[in-house]
């Protein structure tokens, strides 16, 4: 079964696409925490941080250059964002094919909100 992000990178389900090349994708999250939230997704079905290996590494890099890339063409370079990839079930992953969060344009608080440090 494609994953959702696979149907959104091949066209089959809609997305506001910000950018495309041969290894990432990017589009707006749905569900937006901040005024700018993209999502940057592997062309390739990698199903979390977990089952990366070193010939993915080329990938991993592009995630990040894209990010430093959409940050700047969203204005928010300046004033910060926040760069996230969550894992599995303690890390709140919901899709599993692996994606980084670009979020930015408020102040986003302390790094672990809603969840507690002491358990
Ligand atoms: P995760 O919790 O797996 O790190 O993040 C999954 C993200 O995918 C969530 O922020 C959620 O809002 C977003 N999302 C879920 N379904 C869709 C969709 O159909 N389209 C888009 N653009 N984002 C989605």
């Amino acid at each position: 079964m494609p994953t959702l992000f696979a149907k959104i990178i091949r066209g089959e389900i809609p997305s506001k696409q910000l950018y495309q090349d041969d290894l990432v994708t990017a589009f707006r999250d749905i569900n937006p925490q901040a005024p700018t939230h993209i999502l940057i997704v592997p062309n390739k079905v990698i199903p979390t941080v977990n089952e990366l290996t070193s010939d993915d590494e080329q990938i991993t890099a592009r995630m990040m250059m894209v990010a430093k890339k959409l940050a700047a063409q969203e204005g928010i370079a300046e004033s910060g964002y926040r760069l996230i990839i969550n894992c599995n079930g303690h890390g709140g992953q919901e899709v599993f094919h692996m994606h980084m969060h670009l979020i930015g344009g408020r102040p986003l608080g302390p790094m672990l909100w809603g969840s507690s440090l002491v358990g």
